[in-house]
């Protein structure tokens, strides 16, 4: 929850210009598939991009809760940029947690005043839920690491400035995993064309192939073979942002039902006044209510390191929600809502993407269900 006058005066500036700056670029960005860098320029003016992290080194020391609820906002008037939000920040929180102290002391300030975008690369072609059973190289060689392979579905590729990279050190499937900084003008690195998506589509997904691209060995995250450890620890608080971008695009679509219904007529009535619309309304205003407050409980469980099994939950009902309510949003509009003239398509198809992101809504389901019940495999043998 907002507690400080401080905080109440950023979240209202975060909506204003997201109101006023962002959202008027949403549709354009979307339908030309284009990049919004000047909006990140905009992030990084307004010193967002940098907020939960710690005031001596350049953040703006924000706890949680206050991170979800601006990620919220951005992502009510465009998802591409509240996503890319937070996987920059995602990305950025290894390295102020994990870089060398040289390495932190160069890059961190680059990344928390917004001056580099930062992405995370896990996944690979043949590697997603399995991200154990990663294949992308790093072999030590001196003072370097020699990287070959490719990482896929990285969020931001060919646009970033750096990437946290994580590739196989050793044969063990999780300590045999080592995570690296990856600058973008890395030789030895290609940038195929992005992804054609369903939607989100001026944020671009795709592939980084390595090709003996060489990565100094200080360039290192945290220690070598700790990299499993590494990346799973930031998704904890990964999925809590995605869990705030999911309920920001709720509120967005739930906001677009509330304007139609009122607005559009029929049988002599405007249609929200049919209980049938009205009680649609009721059960996606309440859903979106659940949802939010599990995502504060969430952040507010260990600040900065949300508990995993909280972390899970908030993402898993907070995209299922996003899914629901942008399909009775376009529902609501009836034939208009299939089409662009509204915005509701959009946000239908963005939802989607939310339930797959930062592991399958599958995924939190076996993240939840192991937490709660135990590792029921461990017990057999
Ligand atoms: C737009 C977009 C952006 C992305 N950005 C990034 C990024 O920035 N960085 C990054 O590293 N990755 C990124 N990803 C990748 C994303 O995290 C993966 O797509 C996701 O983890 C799923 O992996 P996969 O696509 O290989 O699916 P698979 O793992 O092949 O899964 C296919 C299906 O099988 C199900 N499944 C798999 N295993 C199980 C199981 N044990 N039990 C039940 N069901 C299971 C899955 O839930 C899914 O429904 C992005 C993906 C997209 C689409």
């Amino acid at each position: 929850m907002v507690r400080t006058q401080e905080q109440q005066a950023l979240l209202h500036l975060v909506r204003e210009v997201s109101r006023r700056q962002i959202a008027p670029r949403a549709d354009q960005h979307e339908a030309e598939a284009t990049f919004p860098a000047e909006l990140f320029a905009l992030l990084a003016e307004l010193d967002l991009l940098g907020l939960p992290f710690a005031p001596e080194d350049g953040g703006g020391g924000q706890p949680p809760e206050v991170v979800c609820q601006v990620l919220a906002e951005l992502s009510r008037s465009f998802l591409a940029v509240g996503l890319g939000a937070s996987v920059h920040l995602l990305a950025t929180g290894v390295v102020a947690r994990h870089a060398a102290r040289d390495v932190r002391a160069d890059i961190l300030p680059r990344l928390i005043s917004g001056e580099w975008l930062a992405a995370y690369s896990l996944s690979e072609p043949d590697s997603g839920s399995d991200a154990a059973s990663l294949t992308t190289r790093a072999e030590r060689d001196g003072d370097i690491y020699l990287l070959n392979g490719t990482k896929a579905w990285v969020t931001h590729a060919g646009q970033a400035d750096c990437y946290v990279m994580f590739c196989r050190t050793g044969a063990h499937r999780t300590r045999g995993i080592t995570a690296l900084l990856v600058p973008a003008g890395t030789e030895g690195l290609e940038f195929p064309p992005a992804e054609r998506k369903l939607g989100l589509r001026s944020s671009p997904t795709g592939q980084i192939v390595c090709r003996d691209a060489r990565v100094p060995a200080r360039y290192r995250l945290g220690e070598e073979g700790e990299g499993f450890g590494i990346a799973m620890a930031a998704l904890d608080t990964g999925r809590l942002g995605i869990a705030a971008c999911a309920i920001g695009l709720s509120r967005a679509a739930l906001h677009a039902a509330i304007a139609y219904a009122r607005s559009r007529r029929q049988f002599g009535r405007p249609i929200g006044a049919f209980q049938g619309i009205g009680f649609t309304v009721a059960d996606m205003a309440s859903a979106i209510e659940a949802a939010d407050a599990l995502c504060q409980r969430a952040a507010a469980a260990d600040a900065g390191r949300p508990a995993s099994t909280l972390a899970a939950m908030a993402k898993l009902v907070a995209t299922d929600t996003a899914m629901r309510v942008t399909d009775s949003a376009l529902q609501i509009h009836g034939g208009v809502g299939y089409t662009s003239a509204y915005p509701v398509e959009r946000y239908l198809r963005e939802a989607k993407v939310l339930q797959v992101v930062e592991g399958t809504n599958q995924i939190q389901r076996i993240v939840i269900s192991r937490n709660v019940m135990g590792d029921l495999d461990d017990e057999e043998g």
